[in-house]
């Protein structure tokens, strides 16, 4: 349930609530919003004497959330969640102004990586991708420079200014990931690794969650809810298209996710049109119209020499072209009353 204070309610009413919770074995997730503060109240919270919550001082009422997720849910907050990404540059997630981060698949070169970092931020990115842990089909296939990669990415954020964005694969990378990135990505095939989600739950760091290839929309909540029911509510969605029986992209981009992640929650929901795709060419459109239907920004493959990645070439955009896209995405920004 989620208990909705009313205006002006005291610090004092609020503590009293939340020590009702408590006394009912359930735990409590505070939300200050701009204009009252909402008690989420976390665990099982059936046959709960709710009228003792109604009548405690400074409660406007309480409401059953009838989403099986509470933290993420619209219900919990009507205001829009803004996650700033960390850097210097100021990007964020869930504002007016569109998050994009753009760089390659994955760390592969200290030189190699600081050029394409200049040249993503050149061409309007706020934002560093690149992994340094590569979750591979194959056990033989690169898996990534590992904390090397990591040290690339933290030079790249000292000499741009770019946040650096790289996926955390397992618990016991977490406290080494945070002394490197700005935002923790846990990637598709991570979606339902629950204590990982608790671990990057227990972090303060902005966690950019990705769509699992086979979730669906409540799944991919529910995991979010995961990773906030521990105290870290800087979660970001990211729509990276889902496994269909579709084979002439390397997966389906369902777009419609976007405007109804809106509806639902109030996180901030981003796009991956390059796992989403698979295929460069279909990358810029599939960009517009990600911010035409509402996304809070895109996280874009990016690479100087494509052919030559050591993953996810075909999917990877030449600076050049994000330049290019940056113009047309601007135009399209501003006719949905965004910016970027
Ligand atoms: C990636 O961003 O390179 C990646 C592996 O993403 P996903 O988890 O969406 O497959
Ligand atoms: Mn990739």
């Amino acid at each position: 349930m989620i208990i909705v204070m009313e205006q002006g309610a005291t610090e004092g009413q609020v503590q009293h609530v939340i020590e009702l919770v408590r006394e009912m074995g359930l735990r409590e997730h505070v939300i200050v919003g701009t204009e009252r503060t909402v008690v989420a109240v976390l665990g099982d919270d059936r046959n709960k004497d709710k009228d003792k919550l109604e009548n405690a001082g400074g409660v406007e009422k309480v409401m059953p959330v009838l989403a099986p997720y509470k933290m993420a849910s619209k219900e919990a907050k009507k205001e829009r969640s803004v996650v700033p990404l960390g850097g210097t540059l100021g990007g964020s997630a869930g504002g007016k102004k569109l998050a994009l981060i753009a760089g390659p698949c994955s760390v592969e070169d200290r030189v190699k990586l600081l050029e394409v970092a200049h040249a993503v931020k050149e061409a309007g990115a706020t934002g560093l991708r690149g992994g340094a842990f590569k979750p591979r089909t194959s056990p033989y296939a690169f898996q990534g420079m590992g904390e090397k990669g990591l040290e690339i990415l933290a030079e790249a954020r000292a000499q741009t200014g770019l946040a650096v964005v790289t996926e955390v694969m397992s618990i016991d990378q977490v406290d080494l990931v945070c002394r490197y990135a700005d935002v923790l990505q846990v990637g598709a095939r991570n979606m339902q690794n629950f204590n990982l989600l608790w671990a990057v739950g227990e972090t303060r760091k902005p966690v950019l969650l990705k769509r699992g290839i086979s979730a669906t929309l409540e799944e991919f909540m529910l995991a979010a809810e995961y990773i906030m029911s521990r105290g870290n509510s800087q979660v970001i969605l990211c729509e990276r298209g889902i496994r269909t029986f579709e084979t002439h992209c390397r997966n389906t981009l369902p777009l419609a996710t976007v405007p109804e992640v809106r509806r639902i929650s109030h996180l901030p929901i981003i796009v991956d049109p390059s796992q989403g795709t698979g295929h460069a060419h279909l990358v810029p459109d599939m960009c517009k119209a990600a911010v035409a239907c509402g996304a809070d920004g895109l996280i874009i493959e990016c690479h100087s020499d494509p052919e030559h990645a050591l993953t996810d070439g075909a999917q990877s955009i030449t600076p050049q072209v994000l330049k290019n896209l940056y113009a047309s995405l601007k135009k399209i920004a501003a006719a949905v009353d965004r910016e970027i």
